[in-house]
């Protein structure tokens, strides 16, 4: 069974939220959210709904009870903050009651580890419709400040750092390992092997009448005995060096 995560995704539509240094809030928090969604999706063991997935606009009763009627086991609400005073800085998590801070702590905690690199607000109590009206482990999320100059760089240059704390947040809090998922492994593609370093650079010089940059990797046949794919994994640094790589 997997487990059913709701993801809220602030304002949109004709409420743009916060709006800071040409940027609004309901554009970063979709942004990052769509990316969550992704590493969510990835992993393979969640579930995900979303309260929008475009610039559409959702009433708050509309994403409380979407998420109730589906029966999800957390709701994370995406929001970034806003301060008269553009100093204000830093991240925060609010839960309904701090009894029930779990999650809360989970994703704050996650953001700080994270080098997400941003001040800690801490985790609040916060009488939200969103956090007051699910039914399931709920917290709201203020990224940062989009009125501070230096909160609105994360917000706008590391949605991608955001979003996996948020996701490392979320295993967390179900007590899950994190999976290396295929986008972590590396496929390379070969079209030969040869003895002959000529025939190699005649192959080359195929691949690269139709557009291809090959380059050559050279690999020993012997290495103390130990069997070559051994050795193959063992070295994985690689020096580029006229167009063939030595290991
Ligand atoms: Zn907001």
């Amino acid at each position: 069974m997997k487990y059913k995560v709701y993801t809220d995704f602030g304002h949109g539509g004709y409420d743009p939220g916060a709006c800071g240094h040409g940027y609004k809030e309901k554009d970063i928090v979709l942004s990052v959210g769509k990316l969550l969604n992704n590493m969510l999706h990835e992993d393979g063991r969640f579930e995900i709904k979303s309260s929008r997935v475009d610039d559409t606009f959702k009433t708050l009763e509309y994403r409380t009870n979407d998420a109730n009627n589906w029966g999800a086991n957390v709701f994370i609400s995406i929001h970034c903050n806003s301060a008269d005073d553009p100093k204000a800085i830093g991240v925060e998590t609010y839960c309904y009651k701090l009894k029930y801070r779990e999650l809360a702590d989970c994703i704050q905690k996650s953001m700080l580890d994270n080098q997400v690199f941003n001040r800690n607000r801490g985790v609040k109590e916060g009488n939200f419709h969103v956090l007051r009206e699910t039914s399931m482990s709920a917290c709201l999320v203020e990224l940062g400040f989009i009125s501070n100059g230096n909160d609105i760089e994360i917000l706008t240059k590391k949605q991608y750092q955001l979003a996996r704390a948020l996701y490392l947040g979320i295993l967390k809090y179900f007590n899950l390992e994190e999976v290396v998922t295929p986008s972590d492994q590396l496929y390379i593609v070969s079209v030969g092997a040869f003895k002959d370093i000529n025939n190699a650079k005649a192959t080359m010089k195929k691949c690269e009448t139709i557009g291809l940059k090959p380059y050559i990797h050279i690999h020993k046949e012997d290495y103390n005995g130990l069997p070559k794919t051994i050795w193959r994994i063992k070295r994985t640094i690689w020096f580029r060096q006229n167009n063939i790589w030595k290991c």
